[in-house]
């Protein structure tokens, strides 16, 4: 039987664990795009959760749907039949506890990397003054920004800028952070340091974090649960638990382990790779 202390301390720790993250679930979701007599069958019965506090990421070929999937998640799109729920209430459109950042920077290129940051809550009236002004910087500081919060973002490079934008979607204090193909673009040697960064972020914040990528490594790197995707009508094919100790460093990917998760995504990739290479032919 457990002592009224641990009860406690169990209690205090989930009620913390809630105000940072958020339990995201799809159940049967369907969506198509187009006139119904030309319809695109995108997304086909989708059912999948995206655990509180965890770090799901997405894998799936080039086209098959893991954006539309995002702009579900992220209120931009409803879904055609089925339910994209956030702590069990119906995502009905966009709203702060939901950040997403995209594979394209969206900084706004007139302004310095620190107005760019407090624009958000600034413009909803959230925050304002010294103290906006003061949460960015420490923001900014956290990203390794310190010294470029008076630049431009064209003064930036590819990583820099997707430093920032995380910075300007931390700053909204989300509770799911939604990340579409963030590092892709970035040369091989920025894309994995950007990797090591993102996770000791998520290790310190613990929010709920959606990750899409097209990239096996980087997958099995970040995730603590892996949903890999079929081909287009897209459904999940299989969802792999990733059982890596972390904190996580790049030397992790080449244990035997990281290698069994890596041939088995693989594996599954490439029989839908090959499903849709019959359908060509
Ligand atoms: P991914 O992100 O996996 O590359 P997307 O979600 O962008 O895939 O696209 C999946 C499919 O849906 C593609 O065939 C694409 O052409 C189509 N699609 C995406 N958005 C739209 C839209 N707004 N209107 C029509 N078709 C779309
Ligand atoms: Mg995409």
């Amino acid at each position: 039987m457990s002592t009224p202390k641990t009860i406690t301390k169990a209690s205090s720790s989930a009620k913390a664990k809630k105000l940072t993250s958020s339990l995201v679930e799809l159940k049967n979701v369907s969506k198509s795009y187009g006139e119904e007599w030309a319809s695109d069958n995108v997304l086909k019965n989708i059912s999948v959760e995206f655990p509180a506090g965890e770090l799901t990421v997405i894998v799936g070929p080039s086209g098959c749907g893991k954006s539309t999937l995002v702009n579900l998640l992220a209120g931009f799109e409803k879904p055609d039949e089925g339910r994209a729920l956030i702590d069990g209430k119906e995502i009905t459109g966009p709203a702060k506890d939901r950040m997403v950042v995209f594979q394209e920077t969206a900084l706004i290129p007139w302004q310095t990397t620190l107005q760019n940051v407090t624009f958000g809550p600034k413009m909803r009236g959230d925050k304002k003054g010294p103290s906006l002004v003061r949460e960015a910087e420490d923001l900014l500081i956290k990203v390794g920004l310190g010294e470029f919060m008076n630049k431009y973002p064209i003064q930036l490079s590819g990583g820099m800028q997707r430093r920032a934008e995380l910075a300007r979607a931390l700053i909204n204090e989300p509770t799911v952070m939604i990340m579409d193909e963030p590092f892709r673009g970035l040369d091989a040697m920025s894309r994995s340091l950007m990797q090591e960064f993102f996770l000791e972020l998520f290790d310190e914040n613990q929010k709920t974090n959606i990750f899409v990528t097209s990239e096996i490594d980087e997958a099995i790197f970040l995730a603590d649960n892996l949903v890999i995707l079929s081909n287009k009508p897209t459904t999940v094919q299989t969802v792999i638990k990733i059982d890596l100790p972390r904190p996580r460093n790049y030397k992790m990917l080449t244990t035997a382990k990281a290698f069994k998760y890596r041939r088995q995504a693989m594996e599954l990739l490439h029989g839908e790779a090959l499903k849709s290479f019959a359908v060509l032919k």
